[in-house]
């Protein structure tokens, strides 16, 4: 008899893929268990990978891999971590400088917020300063101060596919590929990070749609496969901004502490969502397309 495929033996997979920066709230917990639904539910595998180029707090990745468990996440193979990683997004880079496409930067946040830009150039794109400097001013600007390297990118705008927002176009300009702290950017590490991982859905807060065609963008011109977008509404505090630890009680923790306890919380995020109680019933009747489309208001219990 033939083996049967299962889910595991596939490449095609879907991540969480948190920064360690502090304890994840109701609304991380809220997308993680959305990602790992869209995976499970159209067979994929589920990867968590550790973002904590940029903001890496002691203790908070095992916090955050605890309470991921807690709420019934569970995950295939090892967890990555981005700081781990540096050659290989190196490596990246240095395929798109063999092509050309990398050039110098050194300007500062401020120059480039005062430099002078096109009528319809959308807000913070960079404006293009550095392109075409002459190598002799690149070497005084370099004594200087350490220079950035940015993609020399030859459209202003990409079209993404997205299962919730459908086609989405948005502004693609000269991105940071490493910044001159040579850390690279979230922009460059994700993609090659999603590709490396036989990553292929992408289920994440609505709040990066509007950074995915730059990523989308860049993932073309380094030859890596498209992934399927889905970005999901965010979680609001009752101020109407999206939910932080300064709206009082929205960890597990912390809801632990104010009498609901984590089947409890769990239960109240699917109950959002429309769904049932553990993330096991959730998976039987998840369908995409009855997901709430708007975001959810969260009002922390008081204790
Ligand atoms: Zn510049």
């Amino acid at each position: 008899m033939l083996p049967v495929p299962s889910p595991s033996s596939s490449a095609a997979a879907g991540r969480y893929a948190p920064s360690p920066s502090g304890e994840l709230h109701v609304g991380n917990l809220r997308t993680a268990m959305l990602a790992w639904l869209f995976a499970r539910s159209t067979g994929r595998n589920f990867l968590l990978r550790i973002e904590d180029l940029d903001r890496a707090r002691a203790g908070a990745e095992a916090a955050q891999v605890r309470d991921l468990a807690a709420v019934g996440l569970d995950w295939d193979g090892e967890v990555i971590r981005q700081s781990d990683r540096t050659p290989v997004y190196l490596e990246a880079i240095a395929k798109l400088q063999a092509e050309g496409r990398v050039y110098e930067c050194f300007c500062t946040r401020a120059e480039i917020s005062d430099a002078p830009r096109a009528p319809h150039s959308p807000p913070g794109a960079y404006p293009g300063t550095c392109r075409n400097l002459p190598e002799a001013e690149r070497e005084r600007r370099r004594r200087e101060r350490p220079g950035a390297l940015r993609l020399r990118a030859d459209v202003d705008e990409y079209t993404v596919h997205d299962v919730l927002h459908g086609d989405y176009t948005g502004a693609v300009d000269d991105l940071v590929l490493l910044r001159n702290d040579g850390v690279p950017p979230y922009n460059l590490a994700v993609v090659v990070d999603d590709a490396a991982q036989g990553i292929d859905q992408v289920v994440r807060g609505d709040d990066l749609l509007s950074s995915t065609p730059r990523q989308a963008y860049l993932a073309s011109l380094l030859g890596l496969p498209p992934v399927e977008y889905v970005h999901v509404p965010l979680v609001l505090g009752t101020t109407g901004k999206r939910l932080a630890k300064r709206d009082g009680a929205v960890t597990l923790g912390a809801l632990a502490d104010a009498g609901i306890p984590v089947p409890e919380a769990t239960a109240m995020i699917l109950d959002s969502l429309g769904l049932p109680g553990t993330l096991p019933e959730a998976l039987e009747v998840f369908d995409p397309r009855k997901l709430p489309r708007e975001p959810w208001i969260f009002t922390p219990p008081v204790r």
